[in-house]
């Protein structure tokens, strides 16, 4: 009885199979399915999604050609999926009649995806169409219903992936807020960003105070290389590289995000905060290269520099209908136009050389200690005063959070705030420059010291020195004539 009934399942089951082959073709399906950070969450891992595919697979009874899963972890990010591709070769070779996935959303990320798959899938000339169902239904592309219904299908997943884009943001916002280092490793800490990397600390330390003392970026890139170290990436130091390195907030234990500070981090400071603040203000002090060389040097006298004609601060430009010239050098000019006119140009490479030289001379004299201004600012001070508008300017954000203060108050007192700050700031940045000044006067060899100095030094030391005052070039005459630039000694 049993091995009948048993036998009698078997022999209709076969019938069955080979019953719906004579009398229908077979339907080729492609299952597809995809992991994506979403849909882990809601319990759709890509085994979920494979059963419930088979299930429906087996369901309509669909010959199953191919079971292809991508894990795609960054929904968005249009990174390749080689199972999808897989899928839509199928597709276009019309090896499978149908595509089947859990739900719209797995198949595309983005609108312009469908669109492509409507492309692919449609009936054309002797091929049939590839239809394509989800767990949700049939999507049939091969209707303007259909193909706007999966339009729709394919717009809400758009939406819930930029959803997710958006809770991510707030996450990491989240998670900077909360103080924890970022996850890149930073120069100076170990991997994990929680603690010091001695060695690599230390040489910070030792590149703040030398660039406050006004060392050119070139020798802080030259003296790292020299110690061995490298970039967090393995490189050599270059001096761009070291100037992203010391303008990162991390070091003064600042979490910052897309470049805005959101709080204090949890991991030791490699710098005090405020030197690291005057390390960024001297760093992004106007008119600062981060050149320490002669020949990538720019223009040394720009609104340094008086006209002969009127007194205002030379500007900087280039000479028009310059380029092509053999020497660019002659393209930079310094030109004033403050009555309106252009009254004076002069070309900065020979103005500039020459000043540089004469400063250099006059600093090899054995007086020059005595330069040395009387008094120096209060840089503590200013640095005190500098902490306390950060904090309150950081206050208001928790003050409006607490409902004391309306957004319009809120940004009044911060711009406020910013504009009190920036003029901290910038005296700090003269202070530092004073400091440059002290390091470049008191120097064993002062012209030495100038001559590698950075540029807002070499300002620094020019000013104190003297009013350069340029005339007229003389027309007519070939090279430089040193009479036409006057030096008004201070002091
Ligand atoms: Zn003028």
């Amino acid at each position: 009885m049993t091995t009948t009934t048993h036998k009698g399942l078997t022999s209709s089951n076969t019938a069955a199979d080979t019953a719906s082959t004579d009398a229908a073709p077979v339907v080729r399906a492609v299952l597809y399915s995809r992991i994506s950070k979403d849909t882990e969450g809601l319990g759709l891992g890509v085994e979920r999604q494979r059963e419930e595919l088979h299930r429906l697979a087996a369901a309509r009874g669909w010959h199953v050609v191919a079971d292809l899963a991508d894990n795609d972890i960054s929904a968005s990010s249009g990174k390749r999926r080689p199972a999808y591709e897989q899928a839509m070769a199928l597709v276009d070779r019309r090896e499978v009649d149908v595509l089947a996935v859990w739900a719209v959303d797995r198949l595309v990320r983005r609108l312009r995806d469908l669109e492509d798959v409507i492309d692919r899938t449609e009936a054309s000339g002797s091929a049939a169409g590839v239809r394509i169902v989800t767990c949700q239904g049939d999507l049939d592309l091969s209707s303007p219903a259909g193909r706007m219904q999966a339009r729709i299908l394919a717009s809400v997943a758009r939406n819930e992936s930029e959803q997710k884009g958006l809770r991510q943001r707030l996450q990491q916002r989240q998670a900077a807020q909360s103080g924890r280092p970022p996850a890149r490793r930073a120069f100076g800490y170990l991997p994990g960003g929680r603690d010091l990397n001695e060695p690599e600390a230390g040489a910070i330390r030792e590149c703040a105070k030398r660039l406050l003392a006004g060392a050119s970026l070139t020798s802080l890139a030259d003296y790292l290389n020299g110690e061995g170290l490298t970039t967090s990436l393995g490189r050599p130091w270059e001096r761009t590289a070291v100037r992203a390195m010391l303008l990162n907030a991390r070091l003064a234990g600042i979490r910052t995000l897309r470049g805005e500070v959101v709080g204090k981090g949890t991991w030791p400071p490699v710098l005090p905060e405020e030197d690291w603040h005057a390390v960024r203000a001297l760093l992004l002090t106007p008119g600062r290269t981060t050149s320490g060389g002669t020949t990538a040097r720019k223009w040394v006298g720009g609104t340094l520099y008086r006209c002969g004609r009127c007194r205002a601060p030379m500007r900087t430009g280039t000479r028009a209908g310059a380029s092509g010239n053999a020497d660019p050098t002659a393209a930079r000019i310094y030109l004033c136009d403050a009555t309106g006119s252009k009254h004076l140009t002069r070309r900065a490479d020979e103005v500039d050389a020459y000043v540089l030289a004469v400063v250099e001379a006059r600093l090899a004299e054995p007086d020059v200690a005595a330069l040395l201004p009387a008094e120096s600012p209060d840089v503590a001070g200013l640095r005190r005063e500098a902490a306390d508008l950060r904090e309150r300017r950081d206050g208001l954000g928790e003050a409006f959070a607490d409902g004391l203060l309306t957004a319009a108050q809120v940004k009044t007192a911060s711009d406020r705030l910013s504009a009190r700050l920036a003029e901290v700031e910038e005296r700090l940045a003269q202070a530092s420059q004073a400091g440059g000044l002290s390091y470049v006067l008191a120097a064993e060899c002062p012209p030495v010291a100038f001559r590698s100095a950075a540029l807002g030094i070499q300002r620094a030391v020019i000013d104190t020195l003297m009013t350069v005052v340029l005339l007229p070039g003389r027309s007519g005459s070939r090279g430089f004539d040193p009479e036409t630039v006057r030096l008004d000694w201070k002091g």
